[in-house]
């Protein structure tokens, strides 16, 4: 048997750390069996779903050096790798497991739902719902199908018993069948949901090894439900660890930066990210800190993966990176890492129309443009005394904005004037004073280049993060604080 493993992402948004942890250990896992990696985009969600995050997507895992064998990019034998190509496909399946009574065509509408929700919640029982629930009268079921009411199908579910699944690392995972609903396969408008999509493309795929993030264990059971429904061999499952913020809550950008773009702008280096990432639950049997992608492909083991929520610390990833940067890259290498990083002709070149009418001599460009080339300004609490606003709402004006800034999809000046200037209304500002707090937030300085272009040229995630350096020093927004604005963001929006 080939080991055939997958990345499977859902280009909803930035490109994840989170992603490239999973990428990482699947292609290690692939490589140290002599098999296969391959990359598949889940792209279901057609509402959720851009090209823009397809490709941060795609970019990301390059950088960090995770090849894929396979994938919508390089093509490959079981293509396409984009589910919204796949046409058919999954309808055609949809359609075998009703023909064989392991699916059926569901037509309740969502007040009926929410009823049936309230009566079990009511009676004090588990919120899914099963076959029998859903069941409507034959007539009525006839009627709706004749007047053909839009429905959804759904996968039959036993009502009692326990399922058993087997995780490479956890052992057996118990989970009742009472906990687990009539899981909607296909939806009203024809397109799959992740359970049959990722299922029928696993399978057609040829997938030996799932290893994925511990959120999926619940679906595991309507995973393994499915391949008996097919008479299909099921992968291998393997759940692993999710990684966590310091505090040990779960990883999530609201406390520490998840997207590769940030690192990748902040200057780390590709092979210091994608080491640090490799330690994550996992250790060399040496257990040493430093290696590299080549040394963990030849020494992996799945078994060293430890369950225990691995931490990551952006203080560790940064020493870690001080490391390389010392110990690997000599003068011609530090130089070459420089130009890649923004010392090249694309980066500067948008840089230029920003200082050329600023500066009268060429010696002035680097202290006037010098925030395109750093990461958090030196900035403290009294930079902000000129600023005619008090502290609550000195606060709450760069808490909205990093909050607008985090929906934008596309980003460009265009794009983040509207927010700008939707939120310099709520505040009853003129855009100058509203963009006073923000230009010391973003360049560091009370005088430097546009602050528009700034943002736009430093990207989504630099921008916010240097948004949120400055929350931190004016002293943080107290929970209840939080509390107050998130209310009034609420209803803003
Ligand atoms: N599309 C899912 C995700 O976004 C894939 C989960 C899986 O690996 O099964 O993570």
């Amino acid at each position: 048997m080939t080991v055939r493993t997958r990345i499977a992402p859902s280009p909803t948004g930035d490109p994840h750390v989170g992603t490239a942890y999973i990428a990482l250990f699947n292609l290690c896992f692939a490589r140290q069996h002599g098999g296969q990696f391959i990359l598949r985009i889940e792209d279901t969600d057609r509402v959720r779903s851009t090209p823009e995050s397809e490709q941060m997507i795609l970019d990301s895992l390059s950088w960090l050096g995770l090849e894929w064998d396979e994938g919508p990019d390089v093509g490959g034998p079981h293509g396409p790798y984009r589910q919204s190509e796949r046409g058919d496909i999954y309808g055609e399946y949809a359609r075998q497991l009703i023909e064989s009574g392991h699916a059926f065509k569901c037509y309740r509408t969502s007040e009926e739902l929410d009823e049936l929700r309230e009566a079990r919640k009511a009676a004090g029982m588990h919120l899914a719902l099963k076959p029998a629930d859903l069941a409507l009268p034959a007539e009525e079921q006839a009627r709706r199908e004749q007047e053909g009411w839009p429905y959804v199908v759904r996968m039959s579910v036993p009502a009692t018993g326990t399922c058993v699944v087997e995780d490479m690392l956890r052992g057996v995972i118990e989970v009742e069948w009472a906990q687990v609903d009539a899981q909607i396969l296909l939806k009203s408008d024809g397109m799959p949901t992740y359970h049959l999509a990722n299922v029928v493309d696993d399978h057609l795929m040829g997938i030996t090894h799932v290893l994925r993030g511990e959120e999926w264990i619940n679906s595991a059971p309507k995973h393994q439900l499915l391949y008996e429904y097919f008479g299909w061999q099921m992968p291998m499952l393997c759940h692993m660890p999710l990684l966590r913020n310091p505090d040990k809550s779960k990883l999530s950008k609201r406390k520490n930066p998840t997207s590769i773009n940030y690192y990748r702008r902040m200057g780390f280096l590709p092979q210091a990210v994608t080491n640090y990432l490799g330690r994550m639950g996992w250790s060399m049997p040496d257990e040493r800190e430093k290696f590299s992608l080549d040394e963990m492909m030849a020494h992996f083991d799945i078994q060293r993966v430890s369950l225990g929520g691995p931490v990551f610390d952006l203080d560790k990833l940064t020493w870690l990176n001080g490391v390389y940067i010392r110990e690997d890259l000599d003068d011609a290498a530090l130089l070459k890492a420089l130009m890649e990083w923004a010392f090249n002709e694309e980066y500067v070149g948008q840089i230029l129309p920003q200082v050329r009418p600023r500066v009268e001599t060429l010696s002035q460009v680097a202290p006037l443009a010098g925030h395109f080339f750093s990461g958090l300004p030196v900035i403290e609490e009294a930079d902000f005394d000129a600023v005619k606003l008090s502290r609550e709402e000195l606060l709450k004006l760069l808490q909205f904005l990093v909050w607008r800034f985090e929906l934008v999809p596309a980003w460009h000046k265009e794009a983040l004037l509207g927010e700008v200037k939707a939120l310099a209304g709520h505040f009853d500002l003129k855009m100058k004073a509203f963009l006073a707090p923000v230009f010391i937030a973003v360049t560091g300085s009370s005088s430097s280049t546009s602050v528009m272009d700034a943002m736009a040229i430093l990207g989504s995630d630099v921008t916010r993060a240097r948004l949120r350096h400055a929350i931190e020093v004016l002293g943080g927004v107290s929970k209840k604080q939080a509390k107050r604005f998130e209310k009034e963001f609420r209803d803003l929006a």
